[in-house]
């Protein structure tokens, strides 16, 4: 990977692959790996390494993607050719848009930087505190600093399903489906400031739940960075991560809740795909009603000067298979 790499001006649209190593769970469990990276754009799924079958996994299970990151690849670099990019859109009066897109327990959080327990990752290693260093840092540029410019960070999350019980909640639908809770919008001057509203945010997230990762994996979570000039919006930076994409349980599911849910889910993420099609092929009408989450990033979408990255997230085992090739078809679709 080379610095021109990242200059492309015209690529509105970038999309990559993660994958992660095999966990203890799936070492203790001898789940194989089934995916190789050959090339810093291409991801192959196949029978494990013992008994490899060639010309079946050349020809129907390889994905080719701006850029395919292998189990070695640390967040920095993830972000270096993802986020990284993006953070001058804003400057530059755009708005800039990256997800986390995958199965549950595949990476996007560990991507994003968002699991503050301390005990995975240190989250200022992660995409949410790099591109806020990087925001502060180019603020601090002449070019920019003449601009006069406050920013401003909001943590929130969409929930779909039962009521979220929390002082936080800002908006919630007539049927109460889908709901955005979340904190206000909070003006901040460094990393840590960032760091401790998100912190908190997810503090809030997960009262009252369970398990963390059983919420966060029904629901997005949604961080953005405003710029804004003389009270008025210059540039915005959304970082969502996205509800586990893994539902085929859920449609079969007999407690009610828990299927209006998965469909709610589905829903956005369909929804998802279509807006940043749209957005890739100037196409005029962007279908953005058709869920909370699209309707949150509306203006994401449909701005002069919108840029998206999406980062899909794999988990390398045999047994995630099926999650994973949906994970890539859904991801190679949106190029
Ligand atoms: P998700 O948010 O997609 O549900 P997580 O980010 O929580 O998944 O990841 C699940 C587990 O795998 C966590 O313990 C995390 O630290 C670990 N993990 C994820 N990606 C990597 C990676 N690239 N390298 C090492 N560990 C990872
Ligand atoms: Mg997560």
């Amino acid at each position: 990977l080379t610095t021109a790499d990242l200059i492309d001006e015209e690529h509105r649209i970038c999309v990559c692959v993660r994958a992660r190593p095999l966990n203890k769970k799936e070492l203790t469990m001898k789940d194989l790996d089934v995916i190789t990276i050959p090339s810093k754009d291409v991801v192959m799924v196949h029978e494990p390494k013992q008994k490899v079958d060639l010309t079946r996994y050349l020809e129907n299970q390889t994905f080719r993607f701006d850029y395919a990151f292998d189990d070695s690849t640390d967040n920095d670099m993830v972000y270096r050719f993802t986020a990284r990019p993006l953070v001058e859109t804003i400057f530059e009066r755009g708005m800039a848009t990256c997800f986390a897109y995958g199965q549950t327990g595949s990476g996007k959080t560990h991507t994003m930087g968002g699991d503050f327990s301390g005990k995975n990752q240190d989250c200022s290693k992660g995409v949410y505190a790099l591109a806020a260093r990087d925001v502060f840092l180019m603020l601090k540029k002449p070019n920019y600093k003449k601009l006069d410019l406050n920013v401003f960070a909001t943590f929130f999350e969409i929930y779909s399903g039962k009521l979220f019980k929390s002082k936080l909640r800002v908006l919630e639908d007539g049927k109460q489906q889908v709901q955005v809770v979340g904190l206000q919008e909070r003006d901040v001057k460094c990393t840590e400031d960032v760091l401790k509203l998100i912190e908190v945010g997810n503090s809030c997230r997960t009262s009252g739940q369970t398990s963390a990762n059983a919420h966060s994996s029904r629901s997005h979570a949604v961080f953005q960075i405003i710029l804004r000039r003389r009270g008025k919006m210059h540039g915005k930076f959304s970082l969502i991560d996205l509800a586990g994409n893994e539902r085929g349980a859920d449609t079969s599911s007999a407690d009610r809740q828990t299927r209006l849910e998965g469909a709610e889910i589905n829903k956005s993420l369909l929804a998802l795909k279509e807006c940043i099609r749209a957005l890739g092929r100037n196409k005029p009408h962007t279908p953005f009603r058709a869920s909370k989450l699209t309707q949150v990033l509306r203006d994401s979408f449909i701005g002069e000067n919108s840029r998206t990255c999406m980062i899909a997230t794999i988990s390398p085992g045999m047994a995630s298979c099926e999650n994973t090739l949906n994970t890539l078809r859904y991801a190679n679709s949106g190029v």
